[in-house]
């Protein structure tokens, strides 16, 4: 036996860029002893699968023996329908989680800077780091990408750029003339991502969800999801709209029956529901606004948000964790920042009406009452 042969590990063994990742901890759902839960911890659409969905998901259910259509092209198409846009310009993915992760291992790989924003979304660090790529985080100001730092932390390496469009979970959004100098100022053959999972919620006059630069060259994508607004996170779709040549490349390697049958119908069905984004997105304006000015009243800090969602500003980890457990103590869950390195924060999610005011009476009660 040669000496290599007596080193060999007794079991076979990860590559080491797979030990390096920290597994993503997804919005805790459950809470020991309380019946009632407000789970306020995921982004998810306040008011559940649109009727039209959950009626498409339970016809398919005799059908479900079939392999589904691997090109997705019904939800191409009615993507495609809805939102203006080329269907042949479409991919679709087991959430946009899935996509992510395909874009660093076609455009990534060993030997390639990945970049992100420091509290930019926590999939592109895990999805490239398998991948292989080394993913550089990039200071922001004031919670918000940082175009310049952006810029002038790009090496001849660098292959991907990603931007949550707008972040989570900071909830802050570029203007559309700081993307446009970002892609102006990266080389063109650096993929920027733009991933609007939160689009339909943005209220910037000046926002588009990337759409403009994917057609204006060859070398920008658009993520987009059915996981919030259109109320699908279980069913786990996600869609990009890309240029073909990137298209192709997806195609190639992506899972062949990705798109499951119940969840290719659930999701052209949602798209089909009559004023489902219009009424959700008034909800959001409206509660939004009135979430972050009841936690402003009360004195915790609220950074501006374009999402379903709020940052809510403790100042120190200490009191975030104690508002954390008060808020649990009530049956609210929402989701701690320590992962972003924000552990001063607690990410809150827009929920119904009812639920918006039980966090508002709860946090009132927290900062108002002593809590020992
Ligand atoms: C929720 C979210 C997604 C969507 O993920 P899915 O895999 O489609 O459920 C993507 N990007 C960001 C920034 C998100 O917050």
């Amino acid at each position: 036996m040669t000496d290599s042969q007596n080193r060999a590990p007794a079991a076979p063994q990860p590559r080491a860029a797979v030990m390096a990742i920290h597994a993503y901890v997804a919005g805790e759902a459950k809470l020991p002893g309380v019946n009632r839960i407000i789970k306020l911890s995921s982004n998810e659409g306040a008011f559940g699968p649109p009727p039209a969905a959950i009626a498409a998901y339970t016809k398919v259910a005799a059908e479900i023996h079939r392999y589904p259509d691997g090109g997705s092209t019904a939800l191409r198409r009615a993507i495609g329908t809805r939102f203006g846009l080329d269907p042949a310009r479409i991919v679709c993915g087991t959430g946009s989680d899935e996509l992510i992760g395909l874009l660093c291992h076609v455009y990534g790989g060993p030997g390639t800077d990945i970049l992100m924003s420091m509290h930019g979304f926590t999939m592109y660090q895990i999805a490239g780091t398998f991948a292989g790529s080394r993913v550089l985080k990039v200071p922001e100001k004031n919670l918000t990408t940082d175009v310049d730092a952006m810029l002038a932390a790009v090496t001849p390496e660098t292959n991907i750029v990603f931007i949550a469009h707008p972040n989570n979970p900071t909830g802050s959004l570029l203007p559309q003339s700081e993307v446009e100098r970002l892609r102006a100022g990266l080389r063109p053959d650096i993929l920027l991502v733009l991933d609007s999972a939160y689009a339909e919620y943005v209220e910037a006059a000046d926002y588009d969800a990337g759409q403009k630069l994917v057609d204006a060259a060859e070398n920008t994508v658009m993520l987009r999801t059915f996981s919030k607004v259109f109320g699908l996170g279980g069913m786990r779709v996600g869609w990009g709209y890309m240029p073909p040549a990137v298209a192709d490349a997806l195609n190639r390697v992506r899972g062949v029956f990705n798109v499951n049958l119940a969840a290719q119908a659930a999701a052209v069905a949602a798209l089909e529901e009559p004023g489902w984004v219009e009424r959700c997105r008034a909800h959001n304006t409206e509660w939004r606004a009135r979430l972050a000015a009841s936690l402003a009243a009360v004195g915790i800090k609220v950074w501006p948000t374009e999402g379903n969602f709020l940052l809510a500003d403790f100042a120190t980890a200490a009191a975030a964790q104690d508002a954390d457990a008060f808020l649990k103590s009530r049956g609210i869950i929402v989701r701690g920042m320590a992962a972003y390195d924000l552990p001063h924060c607690l990410r809150i999610t827009v929920g119904t009406a009812e639920e918006c005011t039980l966090v508002t009476e709860a946090l009132t009660a927290f900062t108002t009452s002593p809590h020992a």
